[in-house]
């Protein structure tokens, strides 16, 4: 964009709003004597105003109101981002993490005193035991990515305290980028193994790749392709008999939450992304948890501290014996685990049953509407979310996924995650998550006929998408690689 020109979308800046009269407050007459404050400061009283905007309160106000409707979330809209589980978040939820007790706390109060946030996080530590049934917890990383750099550096303290360093990482192709760039950062090697028709890992390839110097697996199932793995327990026990350990990927646990355990499934270690299975608003990239749940026999290794309850029933913090130490300060993004205690609190183990059973459900609704016009590479039930492929569109009308995401926009929809998982051309990843009523799901099926009709139909029309939105088509590369993010006052004097 020309510089001087600026898209609707933001209209005037704050600073540029105002006059240099306006005024928000008018305070009153000083009814004290006046001080020379600048004798007072020895001289050191600045000597122009500093270039604050001046708006009246209306304005501010008003300023603030427009730039919260321009932003896209759950609460404006459906917002099916595939692997990202872009769920309603109950404002009860919003109520419990900001209860004085929880958000005022201080992270160097002493124990005595925070023994009610203290309990909260052990009973948060034994739910999520109990749903991954993995039943030793660490609350302390703050993200998924973040639990899946702990996990591993437990996997290998593991096999450091065993006398067997070993090399290498085991992962699917079809597998979540963070995966190979977590293996990385700890200093192991990627082997990836190819997916078998049917979309799981493909049994003689895991065969294939692995050794004595393979030290885990890490796995995501349901799979990035909403694909639940038939062969899971083969697989954990080839991994295992190769004296390797299991990493589950927690990211998709909504599908399964109440019907299957990580843990049952011979998995050894996994994280949770509370933000995403737990209900916590995480549109734009944050804050969330990703809590690692480990077999008994991991769990002298995790990050310090837990917390643990003494005979007397008092909450204490704990360092585990042979700790990977500290993988963040204090006690976490406490106000993600509030949150998560909360839902699951109002929900029940019954209810976190219901809520997988809904998202599975709501996913197959969606794939069985769609799939004739849009090919569904993977034909098979799904669990919660679904991948399908633009290919026919691309081949027959030129038409792309990304056309099809821009468009979406114009119907008011967030796009599905795209181009992911890697191993599908034009993929389209959706996930409706449990909140979404039928009327919603039907209207997104409607609209996404509706594209594949203007596909035929106006093929140009859908590359000039989107229409109605304050901003075109963005080169996104040069968005992400060149950012102009500094403000130049457009007129001399707007302050
Ligand atoms: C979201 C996701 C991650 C990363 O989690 P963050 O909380 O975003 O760091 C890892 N794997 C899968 C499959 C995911 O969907």
């Amino acid at each position: 964009m020309s510089q001087g020109t600026r898209p609707p979308l933001t209209g005037r800046l704050i600073f540029e709003s105002g006059t240099p009269e306006s005024r928000c407050v008018t305070p009153p007459e000083p009814d004290v004597p006046d001080v020379d404050m600048d004798a007072a400061l020895g001289g050191m009283l600045r000597r122009e105003a500093p270039a604050l905007p001046h708006v009246t309160e209306v304005e501010i106000a008003r300023h603030y109101e427009r730039l919260a409707s321009a932003n896209f979330g759950v609460d404006t809209g459906f917002y099916p981002l595939g692997s990202c589980t872009m769920k309603y978040n109950p404002k009860i939820d919003e109520w419990a993490c900001r209860l004085d007790g929880f958000a005022d706390a201080h992270p160097y109060q002493p124990e005595v005193t925070v023994q009610g946030l203290l309990h909260l996080m052990y009973d948060l530590q034994s739910a999520l035991g109990e749903v991954s049934g993995l039943p030793a917890v660490s609350l302390q990383p703050a993200a998924g990515a973040h639990g899946e750099l702990t996990g591993l550096m437990v996997i290998r303290a593991y096999h450091v305290a065993m006398g067997d360093a070993r090399k290498r990482v085991i992962i699917p192709d079809s597998a979540h980028g963070t995966n190979p760039a977590t293996v990385a950062m700890c200093g192991y090697e990627v082997t990836q193994v190819p997916s078998d028709a049917r979309g799981g890992v493909d049994l003689d390839g895991l065969r294939a790749a692995l050794g004595p110097d393979v030290a885990a697996i890490m796995l995501t199932n349901p799979n990035t392709l909403g694909l639940f793995d038939e062969n899971i327990c083969a697989i954990t026990q080839l991994v295992h008999e190769a004296g390797a350990l299991a990493y589950c990927d927690g990211a998709n646990l909504n599908a399964i939450m109440g019907h299957a355990r990580p843990g049952d499934l011979g998995f050894d270690v996994m994280h949770i992304n509370l933000h995403k299975t737990f209900a916590t608003p995480h549109g734009g990239g944050g804050p969330g948890a990703g809590p690692v749940c480990v077999a008994p026999a991991l769990a002298e290794f995790l990050p310090s501290p837990v917390v643990v309850r003494d005979g007397e029933g008092e909450y204490h913090l704990h360092t585990p014996e042979k700790t990977i130490g500290r993988v963040r300060s204090f006690l976490g993004n406490v106000g993600v685990l509030v949150r998560a205690y909360s839902y699951i609190r109002a929900l029940g183990g019954d209810g976190l049953k219901d809520v997988s059973e809904q998202a599975v459900l709501s996913a197959n609704y969606l794939a069985q509407r769609l799939r004739g016009e849009y090919e569904l590479p993977y034909d098979r039930r799904c669990m919660h979310e679904f991948v399908l492929s633009a290919e026919r569109q691309r081949k027959e009308h030129g038409v792309r996924t990304l056309d099809i995401a821009k468009r979406l926009l114009d119907y008011g929809i967030h796009p599905p995650t795209v181009y992911f998982p890697l191993i599908v051309h034009e993929a389209m990843m959706i996930e409706p998550t449990e909140t979404e009523s039928l009327e919603t799901l039907d209207r997104f099926a409607d609209v996404m006929l509706a594209i594949a009709e203007e596909a035929k139909s106006d093929p140009e029309m859908l590359h000039g998408a989107p229409y109605s939105t304050p901003v075109r088509r963005l080169d996104e590369a040069r968005a992400a690689r060149e950012p102009d993010l500094a403000w130049k006052p457009m007129r001399d004097g707007a302050l």
